[in-house]
């Protein structure tokens, strides 16, 4: 993994409008993203982890362009994709997403050959049908697929072969970042496996650069280098995955771990067991948004924002506990 930037995520913001439930009322907002900043490098794969709701599908969608981002910048290769315009489509190719519905992302009534091809026709690469045709066929093969299957559709495969699929696809393009959007989480745990090692030699083949997205701790820390932990819209702690799961620091983190005693075993009190539910995100806690679940809150927590603070050696923690 080379120290080179690729990517960067600049205070961004992604908010959606809920209705009004009276006519002259102020417009109320979804913050499902509010203020997220991180820096991507060649090669990495930064693991992004919270539970449901907390943002971090939002924030892929948004990083590649399926929705437009309410503020912040998108810094990728040093251009900024706001200011190209129109032409933003070029270098957004770059950066394709495998999803976590492989069924539900594929188009029925195309056969195989046909998804894999779709991305070559929309962006005018390999223009002849023999040339497509050739490129489909080595995707299959690097993906594991048999090419006799090429004019099969997605109901004739398996849910691990539908995920190999969707990855064909993604690649095809060859593109130097995927957004993988729990691409494991719909597919039995036996398939996990094969998928994630699928991705991992996809990536030393291809010199990929990953940002792969779960709730599952087991397989963000299989697969990552480093590690983002999201909750309510906001990046609470990002590090080195071994510093991050060996010697978590923010109070969240530490209770996320509690839930999986095989990682986080002996290393921390009962109090750090999370309880309650993750507020709404239309209307999040004043100050620090975990407070009203947190068993280290202090009374400036309900209404001081903590700043996410480097620790040392790039280990990222938002509490006003590290703060001075
Ligand atoms: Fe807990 Fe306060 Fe730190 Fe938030 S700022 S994580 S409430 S101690």
């Amino acid at each position: 993994m080379s120290q080179r930037t690729i990517l960067e995520v600049i205070d961004i913001k992604k908010y959606f409008e809920v209705s009004r439930k009276k006519l002259f009322a102020p417009p109320s907002y979804v913050k499902a993203v509010d203020g997220v900043s991180f820096s991507l490098r060649e090669g990495e794969t930064l693991g992004i982890v919270g539970e449901s709701g907390c943002g971090k599908s939002t924030l892929g969608r948004t990083i590649i362009g399926l929705l437009n981002p309410t503020e912040g910048r998108i810094i990728y290769q040093g251009i900024d994709f706001s200011d190209l315009g129109k032409n933003q489509n070029d270098f957004r190719r770059d950066i394709q997403i495998i999803f976590q519905d492989p069924y539900a992302s594929l188009n029925p009534r195309m056969t195989v050959g046909d998804i894999i091809a779709e991305p070559l026709i929309i962006h005018k690469v390999y223009n002849t049908k023999i040339e497509r045709l050739k490129r489909v066929i080595e995707l299959m093969e690097i993906c594991g697929l048999n090419k006799n299957y090429i004019h099969r559709y997605p109901h004739e495969f398996s849910g691990g072969q539908r995920q190999r699929i969707g990855i064909a696809r993604a690649l095809s393009i060859n593109p130097k970042i995927i957004i993988c959007d729990e691409p494991v989480s719909a597919l039995d745990v036996s398939i996990q496996s094969q998928i994630i090692n699928l991705l991992k030699k996809l990536q030393r083949k291809l010199e990929l650069t990953y940002i792969f997205i779960s709730h599952d701790l087991s397989v963000v820390h299989h697969i990552s280098d480093r590690v983002a932990v999201m909750y309510l819209g906001k990046i609470v702690e990002l590090s080195d995955k071994n510093a991050l799961y060996n010697s978590p620091q923010h109070p969240y983190t530490q209770a996320l771990l509690k839930s999986i005693p095989e990682i986080g075993s002996g290393g921390f009190d009962d109090d750090t067991i999370l309880e309650g539910d993750v507020p709404s995100p239309v209307d999040p806690p004043r100050g620090c948004v975990f407070h009203p679940r947190c068993s280290k809150a202090i009374p400036a927590c309900s209404h001081r924002i903590p700043k996410l603070i480097n620790l040392g050696e790039n280990h990222y923690v938002s509490c006003i506990l590290f703060e001075d």
